[in-house]
């Protein structure tokens, strides 16, 4: 084939679809009016195109009249446009030299008020199928080698599941953890439903899961700083920060109590403050050795301290840059519970306003008995729901996990302290699945609901050493209620990780709500619009323990799925440059989202742009932005999309 259309030689094959096009379309006028088409050797109609017998139907006729293209015009390409592929293969044809004209949803479907006009706008279609056609030449699927290796970024819950999933399967595995301990926030959860044991439990079984395969290296107190290449082939360099430590240390305690240095222990949400000397911070915790934050210790004194564990320590340790090459990237950095703006409901206003995960971090700690916050004890409390989550603009979804973590929160406080008051100010539960039962249980056990208006939330105010909380309550014909509680805790939803250096670095699509995006939510939910790149737990959106889970095994899944070809298969819809008409203005290396273009020397040509296959994506930014047509699209140049234009525009 030349692409000139000269020896194009196309049938065409319009489908009844049962009656969903017929009842519409006039496919005998349809056959009629194309059969006289340039080029056309054979046109007809048929019940069901997709049928065995139909697809044996078009087998025959491109041997009998040794066609060379075949337009079938049925429904959408999305459902039978690879199955007609397959028939012209088996015929011998290449699979390219095959046009899908979508004449149900986009005819028939779509105009079943008219039939004359939808039988019009058919015959159009395929004309431009036909247009197409006699420009398109046979083209190969782009083929890649994968390096069967998987970089992991994040190691909580979903990227420690991902990584035992891929290491089973057999994959190189590299996690990479920006903290010094692996685990997440799962890992700081006190009790959980519905087993009651610890969140670290839960992550370390993963974590000795994961320490029985050789084949995974984790890399902790490390960050990712560049990430080159495409599908299957993809160039890391990750940053490792020291740790200072280089074993265990059995004075660790005596040097902890040496120092006088204090921050905010974010293992705790802030409740406690720690010493710049880390200990691992739950049974199991990985790596089993201290670390030193060096930020928070101030640097030079570090030694007057650790001169107990003089010798576990290193201070002379460097930062190391290491090279990886993998062929998938999976990144699961998790969220960041929303922190309520000072005043908001009384935070950092009144110090007996705090969140969830600061609540729950106070109640992992408490033993049975006397409920005591901040050395007072709490004989009344309030959850205000919501908070940061379903408003109106901004933050405008719903977080999902909060409602049954506060419910469960509820359980755990009647049980340890069966004294304590409970008033839960909601705007509506959304305690879904078997959750729903921890619900009832909770208000079996004495806390009183109260349902706040959407355009009304509470209002906390402090009275005479206790808080005032002020609502409507919508269960009591909206009467104004009046609570009067020692403790207010403020349900705060998920929101997005700050992961400004890594979304610049790799350019994933973000979501309206700053999470990471999905290529579609139920079709490809772990996918991104960048091949290779795959997104898995709350990353993506906010999610409970076992969402997120599930969602790093299906991205392992995915990810398995393409470095364990070994050969990745593209389709053949990509940029590429005619290096005689290319004057190097470099707008479409400027144009391109996806970085696919660079500058390379043509033997005996010069330097000219060029376009890398496997990370082209067809887009054809580049090719609307070239000043010299320089740059095409393969599978729809300049020639095909004109004459296309040109078919359509043409009276029926
Ligand atoms: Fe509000 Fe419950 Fe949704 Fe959390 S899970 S945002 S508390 S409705
Ligand atoms: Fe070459 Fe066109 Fe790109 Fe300019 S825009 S560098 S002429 S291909
Ligand atoms: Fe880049 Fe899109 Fe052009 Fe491909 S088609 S090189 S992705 S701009």
């Amino acid at each position: 084939m030349s692409g000139d259309g000269k020896d194009i030689r196309i049938g065409v094959y319009v489908c009844w679809c049962g009656g969903n096009i017929s009842d519409v379309v006039d496919v005998e006028k349809v056959v009629n009016v194309i059969k006289n088409e340039e080029g056309v050797i054979v046109a007809r109609h048929f019940m069901f195109m997709c049928s065995e017998a139909g697809q044996k139907m078009i087998e025959n006729d491109i041997k009998t009249h040794n066609l060379n293209a075949v337009v079938v015009a049925s429904c959408s390409p999305k459902l039978h446009e690879l199955t007609f592929r397959n028939t012209v293969l088996r015929a011998g044809i290449n699979p390219y030299m095959y046009y899908h004209a979508n004449i149900r949803e986009q005819v028939s479907w779509a105009h079943s008020d008219s039939k004359e006009e939808a039988t019009k706008k058919a015959i159009r279609h395929i004309r431009m199928a036909i247009a197409y056609l006699r420009h398109a030449e046979p083209l190969e699927k782009i083929k890649v080698e994968a390096t069967p290796a998987v970089l992991i970024i994040g190691g909580g819950v979903t990227g420690l599941r991902a990584a035992i999933d891929l290491a089973r399967a057999g994959v190189n595995v590299y996690l990479v953890e920006k903290e010094p301990f692996l685990g997440g926030h799962v890992a700081r959860l006190g009790e959980t439903y519905p087993s009651g044991r610890p969140g670290w439990e839960l992550v370390s079984r993963l974590i000795d899961e994961l320490l029985k395969h050789d084949n995974v290296a984790i890399y902790t107190k490390a960050t990712v700083e560049r990430v080159e290449g495409y599908i299957g082939n993809f160039d890391v360099t990750i940053k490792v920060s020291p740790r200072y430590f280089v074993k265990n240390c059995e004075r660790i305690e005596e040097a902890i109590s040496r120092c006088n240095k204090r921050v905010p222990d974010e293992w705790s949400y802030g409740v406690k403050t720690r010493t710049p000397i880390l200990l691992p911070p739950y049974p199991g915790a990985y790596p089993r050795i201290p670390a030193l934050d060096m930020k928070a210790c101030g640097g030079d004194k570090c030694m007057e301290c650790l001169e107990p564990c003089k010798d576990a320590v290193d201070l002379a340790m460097q930062e190391q840059v290491i090279k990886l090459k993998v062929g998938a990237v999976i990144t699961a950095t998790g969220f960041n519970p929303y922190e309520p703006s000072e005043g908001e409901f009384g935070y950092k206003q009144y110090p007996y306003v705090i969140t969830l995960p600061q609540f729950n971090s106070i109640l992992k700690e408490s033993g049975n008995g006397k409920l005591v916050v901040n050395g007072k004890e709490v004989k009344s409390l309030a959850f205000i729901y919501c908070v940061g989550s379903r408003q109106r603009e901004g933050r405008t979804y719903c977080s999902r996990y909060c409602c049954n973590a506060t419910i469960y929160a509820a359980l755990l406080v009647a049980k340890k302290f069966p004294g304590v008051k409970q008033y839960h100010f909601y705007r509506d539960i959304r305690t879904y699945g078997k959750n729903e039962l921890m619900y009832e249980q909770a208000s079996r056990s004495g806390a009183v609901f109260i349902k706040y208006p959407e355009e009304e939330p509470p209002k906390v105010t402090a009275e005479n050493g206790s808080l005032l909380v002020r609502s409507r309550d919508l269960l009591t014909e909206g009467l104004t209620i009046d609570v009067s509680v020692d403790l207010v805790v403020l349900v705060t939803g998920m929101v997005p990780r700050n992961n400004k250096d890594l979304n610049e670095l790799l350019k994933l699509p973000l979501g309206k709500d700053g999470f990471y995006q999905e290529v579609h939510p139920k079709l490809r939910p772990v996918e991104t619009t960048l091949s290779g790149f795959l997104i898995a737990g709350t990353a993506q959106g906010p999610k409970d323990t076992l969402e997120s889970l599930s969602s790093g095994s299906a991205a392992a899944a995915k990810a398995g799925g393409i470095v364990l070809k070994r050969i990745i298969e593209l389709e053949p819809f990509r940029a590429f440059v005619d290096p005689d008409k290319c004057e190097l203005t470099r707008q479409c290396v400027a144009e391109c989202p996806y970085m696919a273009i660079s500058v390379k020397n043509y033997e005996g040509k010069g330097e000219k742009a060029w376009v890398n296959p496997a990370i082209c994506k067809g887009c054809g930014a580049c090719v609307a932005v070239c000043p010299n047509n320089a740059i095409q699209i393969k599978g729809l140049t300049n020639d095909q999309v004109v004459d296309m234009i040109k078919a359509a525009a043409r009276e029926v």
